[in-house]
């Protein structure tokens, strides 16, 4: 099922029987349980599919989760794509059961330190084309390959956009016309510009569009929708991702809240942006995943943003991540993050490591942090 179209008309791609791009916008989410706890995920994805979820997403980070997603997708109607991060070399093991690989080009740095990203992405290309998959090429402003960050150090949005469009030209090098791609970040703002940019550049590559860690309902939704209306009203954006920090059985909301944004935008309807929305504490958060490394995540984030109400009026970023592949990355840019370890939560001050807490202690620790910050 497709929703709304667009004007602008990118090169179709097909990912099992669905096709991306082309005219039409497709909604997906991921499954935020571990992939081999079969029970909770089969009924994680049985939400998503119930909600209207036309691709579902699944975290692949081992050999193990191979064989958990072989069994997921025999029991799975709609088309699976394969989330891979560092990971990128089980592109081969998963290829004869999903659509669809996702490789993020900033994490291809960590294996194979004598390959260059160019021969790692012909690698995953000839893999795809061997086993009918699509490519996504998921780039993220808070895992940009180093060779990105070091170029244009002060710019995230031209850094994103020349890996996104470097890793273009390896897909055409070898031939390999079925990939899309993303350009994520949490502040809607610079997704806007980014993707802006990169669809000017090349017009003829479908776009995933989402706003990553766009955090708790309803400020993950206004992000979110920021961004969708200024893009999707201008006919970018093929498929759509709505990114909130739920808990597992309310996943389906993604969904959900993505189909409404796409008919509210096909009619017109525009929410205007509330005054002052990027003014004050912004919180932020990872709609959590299977990598997720302690489900007391979740409940942290809503605790951090019930405990830091009071400092509504400061311009400070509290980023909070669920686990450490995107978690020390992504906690970067924020005045205060937390990213969630399996008993232990990382406290870290922008790039600074301030300690590791138990869950029950972290919070008292976050706050005398943000108090310091605003007494200065
Ligand atoms: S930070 Fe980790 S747990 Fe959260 S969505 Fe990203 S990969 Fe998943």
């Amino acid at each position: 099922m497709t929703t709304s179209s667009t004007d602008r008309k990118t090169r179709p791609i097909k990912v099992g029987n669905l096709t991306i791009g082309g005219g039409g916008i497709t909604v997906q989410s991921m499954a935020a349980t571990r992939t081999q706890d079969l029970e909770a995920t089969l009924r994680q994805i049985e939400i998503l599919e119930s909600a209207g979820a036309d691709l579902i997403r699944i975290a692949v980070d081992s050999k193990a989760d191979v064989v958990a997603l072989e069994k997921l997708c025999k029991a799975t109607k709609v088309p699976i794509s394969v989330d891979l991060q560092e990971n990128y070399r089980l592109a081969d093991a998963v290829g004869p059961f999903v659509q669809k690989v996702r490789y993020n080009p900033g994490h291809l740095h960590h294996h194979e330190k004598d390959k260059t990203a160019r021969e790692k992405a012909h690698w995953i290309a000839a893999v795809a084309k061997k086993h009918g998959m699509a490519i996504r090429i998921g780039c993220n402003a808070g895992s940009l390959a180093p060779e990105y960050s070091e170029r244009f150090p002060d710019d995230d949005v031209t850094a994103l956009v020349e890996q996104a469009k470097d890793h273009c030209a390896y897909m055409d090098e070898v031939g390999f016309t079925d990939y899309l791609v993303s350009i994520k970040d949490s502040d809607p703002r610079l997704v806007i510009e980014a993707n802006e940019r990169f669809a000017a550049a090349r017009p003829d590559v479908p776009l995933h569009l989402g706003v990553t860690e766009a955090g708790m309902p309803p400020d993950g939704i206004i992000k979110t929708r920021i961004a969708f209306e200024q893009l999707i009203s201008q006919g970018i954006g093929d498929t759509i991702r709505v990114s909130l920090t739920v808990p597992f059985e309310n996943k389906g909301q993604e969904i959900e809240v993505g189909r409404q944004i796409l008919s509210d935008i096909s009619k017109g309807r525009f929410r205007s942006v509330p005054k002052g929305f990027f003014d004050g504490l912004n919180i932020i958060a990872c709609p959590s995943c299977s990598r997720v490394e302690n489900e007391k995540f979740i409940e942290l984030a809503e605790q951090v943003k019930e405990a830091t109400a009071y400092a509504a009026e400061h311009d400070v970023t509290i980023a909070i991540m669920g686990c450490r592949v995107n978690g020390p990355g992504e906690t970067d840019d924020a005045d205060l993050g937390l990213w969630c370890g399996p008993t232990t939560v990382n406290l870290k001050k922008g790039t600074e490591t301030l300690g590791s807490y138990p869950y029950s202690e972290v919070l008292p620790a976050l706050l005398s942090e943000l108090e310091r910050i605003i007494a200065s």
